[in-house]
């Protein structure tokens, strides 16, 4: 069986930085998947003491339940962003979290929801987010925008999307009835 694991740089999110990490697996007939990178419980150990590891199906954020699949979400406080995505697993820093509105918190949780089940590619992430939001009900035409606002400051570069691009691209997702 062979395993390709891909690291993607990091990102900027507003004044964030996303981490995406993908992995490709290949897996030959009759072998076990198996997982490149730290397990949940290697990462927690990894940065320290505070962190916590919350079980699939038993985050909220709040007080809205989030769950991506059967993946678990560490709380890293120590974390230099708001949110990160290692496979098999979400980060979040929750001090950063309590300073954005409900759908920004519920974006960045399915964003990097969305690099579990989409890949690196962070305008697909944030398709897969959006889509999620509209077809769950919690994001609303209001909660976009919110969404946008706190990307704006992003800067684009030779691989990153600026904050308006992201946006608009965010707001066509959002208006296609076709989920990609
Ligand atoms: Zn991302």
């Amino acid at each position: 069986m062979a395993v390709a694991r891909v690291v993607f740089d990091p990102v900027r999110l507003g004044l964030a930085r996303i981490v995406a990490v993908a992995i490709v697996l290949v897996v030959a007939l009759n072998a076990a998947p198996s997982l490149a990178g730290p397990t949940p419980e290697e990462y927690a150990k990894h940065v320290g003491g505070s962190a916590k590891i919350i079980p699939p199906g038993q985050l909220t954020l709040d007080n809205r339940r989030m769950t991506c699949g059967q993946r678990p979400t560490v709380i890293d406080d120590q974390l230099d962003d708001y949110g990160a995505a290692y496979p098999g697993f979400l980060i979040l820093n929750s001090k950063l979290m309590a300073r954005v509105p409900t759908a920004v918190k519920q974006w960045i949780y399915s964003h990097e929801c969305g690099h579990q089940f989409r890949g690196p590619d962070e305008e697909t992430a944030d398709c897969f987010a959006v889509q999620r939001g509209r077809r769950q009900g919690w994001l609303t035409p209001d909660g976009l925008e919110e969404i946008c606002s706190f990307i704006r400051p992003s800067k684009g570069s030779s691989m990153h999307f600026s904050g308006s691009h992201r946006c608009e691209a965010m707001r066509a997702c959002y208006a296609d009835p076709k989920v990609r």
